[in-house]
């Protein structure tokens, strides 16, 4: 049997979390739920999903611009097993007391306090941690793209410490009100910033310090790395380890021509649906290897990444793939994740 899952929120992550879901051939979407009237709303209705809006009052606004409601979030959750909470931050956290009073189980997003589900989710990570849990929280873009960095690593060689500085992209490309349009900010100004703790939801205990600054760019974020090993890799044995760890491009800035985050996404325009890059982008001439520390440039197209994780979070939370690898492969073969930019 099919898991059915809704989806509460139809934004950057939602919509495409609502995607990736119907393309599952384990899973049915059963519905979205939208809540304000806008062009989204109708792509959704012309794509055939089912749109659901939060509450009674909302269903006016809905029908009058000609656009069918199938019912209310309530309605929704009494029709699915897996409610995926793709609302803005903090919101999932509000709506978590009548996700649990229907009895269903829930994935949130890294907008939400860790404390909101059971578990913090990486595939890669900790898939297994998550498997018949009634919640999970899959982590932010960026601690995303860290915890795939380490666990590639990690599962080969301790990692002793983790040193990241992050270039983050001001705002997403709809955001047209977010700053800084003109200064690279510290965001925040006092060390570290909240991505350490939140790699440590995953990985606990790990010696993890992170910077973060924000730049008037929205197309991707920036990492630079350093991770200390327990014992010294070649570089060509850090290429082969990444090389055969899904979710990770290993891309070659020789041999592409891409030296950066506008290159990456100019290559996605053509081969990817609206040029999503779900998996981790290490800049392979960027791999350098002093002694026992690793380190490397790697990028993270932050509307994407999270989306094959919260469809693995919805098969380790049912259960009905054990398996973190082929639950991987089945989500990735079935998004077209290559790996490759052609
Ligand atoms: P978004 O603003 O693009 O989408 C949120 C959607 O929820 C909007 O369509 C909004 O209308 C809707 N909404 C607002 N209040 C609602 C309510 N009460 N009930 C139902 N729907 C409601 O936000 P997003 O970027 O998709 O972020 C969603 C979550 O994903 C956040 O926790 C965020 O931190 C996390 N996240 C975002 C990114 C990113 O780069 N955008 C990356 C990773 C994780």
């Amino acid at each position: 049997m099919k898991v059915r899952v809704g989806v509460n929120g139809y934004g950057t992550i939602g919509k495409r979390v609502a995607f990736a879901v119907a393309k599952q051939d384990d899973m049915e979407l059963v519905g979205v739920v939208k809540k304000s009237v806008d062009i989204a709303a109708f792509q959704a209705v012309a794509q055939g999903l089912r749109l659901y809006v939060p509450g009674d009052e909302d269903v006016k606004n809905f029908e009058s611009a000609g656009l069918k409601v199938n019912g209310t979030l309530q309605d929704l959750l009494g029709k699915v097993d897996v409610i995926v909470d793709a609302t803005p931050g903090g919101v999932g956290q509000q709506y978590k007391p009548l996700y649990e009073r229907f009895g269903v189980k829930q994935v949130y997003q890294g907008g939400e306090k860790p404390e909101v589900a059971e578990a913090s989710f990486n595939s890669l990570c900790n898939y297994k941690e998550a498997i018949g849990g009634r919640s999970v929280r899959v982590v932010s873009c960026n601690t995303t793209g860290l915890l795939r960095i380490i666990c590639a690593i990690r599962s080969y060689v301790n990692v002793e410490s983790v040193r990241a500085l992050i270039v983050r992209r001001a705002a997403d490309p709809k955001e047209v009100k977010r700053g800084p349009i003109n200064s690279i900010e510290l965001d925040p100004p006092k060390a570290p910033s909240h991505h350490a703790r939140d790699v440590k939801t995953v990985i606990k205990g790990l010696n993890v310090i992170t910077y973060a600054v924000a730049v008037p760019t929205t197309l991707a974020h920036l990492h630079h790395v350093t991770l200390r090993l327990s014992k010294s890799l070649s570089k060509q044995d850090i290429i082969s380890i990444l090389d055969s760890t899904p979710r990770i491009i290993l891309l070659n800035s020789e041999r592409t021509g891409i030296t950066g985050t506008a290159g990456l996404i100019e290559a996605a325009r053509d081969v990817r649906l609206r040029y999503d890059i779900p998996e981790l982008v290490v800049f392979e001439d960027s791999v350098l290897v002093d002694d026992r520390d690793l380190m490397l440039f790697q990028a993270v197209h932050q509307e994407s990444i999270v989306v094959p994780e919260n469809v693995d979070a919805i098969r380790a939370i049912t259960g009905v793939e054990v398996d973190p690898f082929k639950s991987i492969e089945k989500t990735d073969s079935s998004l077209g994740l290559t790996r490759k930019l052609w």
